[in-house]
């Protein structure tokens, strides 16, 4: 029988028994019925008192022992003081779970932010304090916005990728480089990392530096070299048996001062980390400049085609865009064989301007294209040397489309051929033409 059922038989014995005493009281006095009320009574204001008792420990339970109450309130008190000890069991193991991970991420190495979905400052950690001069609690509840207010982080926070980092410059004093890290978690919460990356930005400076200079200084001996080597290539009184590994050295020369070249070209284009300013450029006139570059070449493909579907022009930096639509452009002359074909294309529509090099060469196996844009990434090292490749080229041009607000796409069929992409946002293009028609094909 349940501890309920018991306490209800006990309530109705004793009520039984206060009704029986009440009877055996009033029966000798001739009032059975105020007998009873009596006793009745007398029994109901016993239960009060325990109820009465009861109540001041529940409201005092947190230093008072429970009154010693049988029967259903003893009951009750029993199963209250139970709970009593489960929640506060709880209670203590929540604290001590609290406290272990409040100072695991006090000691973390990095700086942790909680925001709510208005990018309030619920919480932050003593790192997050020490990087980003937090002040407790002056700093929580307000808009994390309000405090760090470089523009590429405000950017970062409301646009909703957080893929990757977003990396700011920070203070007054030394150059302190942060890293901004968003984790979405819960309903519209959000985690923010931060970590301080000065040393990592420095020696990436260094090692930026390092390859201008050293590509710098190699130029010059380089220009010599070549030079001799083409004189001597001229002279007839050469010897003839010589001619060979002469050929072979300009050939390897010509190789080293391209990739000096791009080195230089790319370490130009990463000492700027803003965005390229805007010319407006005639890309017409730039992919038949491109075309008459493609067809001066000895090996080139058999028809290389321009189609200009827009008179929009790109807003950008000639020389930059130049040397990236060349490398893509080139690329597509060296990959393709004499019988392909290479089509150049530009357009604008509502998403922007586009620009596309399509050729049915060689082609780019699938697990090669997110590693196309990497430096020095080759898909057959042999082929690129033999065709003068620096391995750089697509770099620059990730590089040249970041400084434009551009992305690359390249889609790929091996054996069948690739299309290189440039999306150019609308902010760069202008006068954008009302109804595209082809303006020029040229083969
Ligand atoms: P490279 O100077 O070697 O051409 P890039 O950075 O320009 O270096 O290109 C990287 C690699 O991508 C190349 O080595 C080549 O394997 C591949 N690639 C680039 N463009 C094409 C293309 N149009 N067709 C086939 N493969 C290509």
């Amino acid at each position: 029988m349940s501890l309920a059922f018991q306490a209800l038989g006990f309530a109705a014995v004793r009520l039984t028994g206060a009704v029986l005493l009440g009877l055996l009281i009033g029966w000798p006095l001739g009032h059975l019925f105020a007998g009873v009320a009596l006793v009745v009574a007398a029994y109901l204001v016993w239960q009060l008192i325990d109820l009465f008792r009861m109540d001041w420990w529940v409201q005092h339970r947190s230093f008072a022992d429970p009154p010693d109450i049988g029967g259903a309130w003893g009951n009750v008190i029993t199963q209250l003081v139970r709970l009593h000890r489960r929640k506060r069991f709880h209670k203590q193991r929540f604290i001590q779970l609290l406290r272990q991970i409040q100072r695991s991420t006090a000691a973390l190495p990095d700086g942790v932010v909680i925001l709510n979905g208005e990018s309030e400052i619920v919480w932050f950690n003593r790192m997050a304090a020490l990087l980003l001069n937090l002040r407790r609690p002056a700093d929580l509840g307000l808009r994390v916005d309000n405090l760090v207010r470089q523009p590429e982080f405000v950017r970062y926070l409301s646009g909703g990728q957080y893929a990757n980092p977003a990396v700011i410059r920070y203070g007054t004093g030394e150059a302190l480089y942060l890293s901004l890290q968003i984790v979405p978690y819960g309903e519209g919460q959000r985690l923010l990392l931060v970590r301080d990356v000065s040393r990592q930005m420095r020696l990436e400076a260094m090692r930026k530096d390092f390859v201008a200079n050293a590509s710098h200084e190699l130029r010059s001996p380089l220009t010599v070299i070549s030079g001799y080597l083409e004189t001597l290539s001229q002279d007839p009184a050469f010897e003839s048996d010589l001619r060979h590994p002469l050929a072979e050295m300009r050939r390897q020369a010509e190789r080293m001062t391209a990739i000096i070249r791009d080195l230089l070209e790319l370490s130009r284009l990463e000492a700027t980390d803003s965005e390229a300013q805007g010319e407006p450029i005639d890309v017409g006139a730039l992919l038949q400049t491109l075309r008459q570059d493609v067809l001066t070449r000895p090996d080139r493909p058999r028809e290389v085609r321009v189609r200009v579907d827009s008179d929009g022009y790109l807003i950008g930096n000639e020389s930059e865009i130049h040397s990236a639509f060349f490398n893509l452009v080139d690329n597509a002359a060296k990959y393709t064989p004499a019988e392909g074909s290479i089509e150049m294309r530009w357009w604008v529509d509502a998403d922007g301007g586009h620009f596309t090099v399509e050729d049915t060469g060689l082609g780019i196996q699938p697990e090669h294209i997110p590693r196309l844009t990497e430096r020095f990434y080759r898909v057959d090292p042999g082929r690129s040397r033999s065709t003068g490749g620096s391995g750089l080229g697509l770099a620059i041009v990730r590089h040249v489309l970041q400084r434009h607000g551009a992305a690359l796409d390249i889609q790929s069929t091996p054996g069948t051929g690739s299309v290189f992409g440039c999306h150019f946002p609308p902010s760069r293009v202008g006068r954008p033409a009302a109804a595209p028609e082809v303006r020029a094909v040229s083969r």
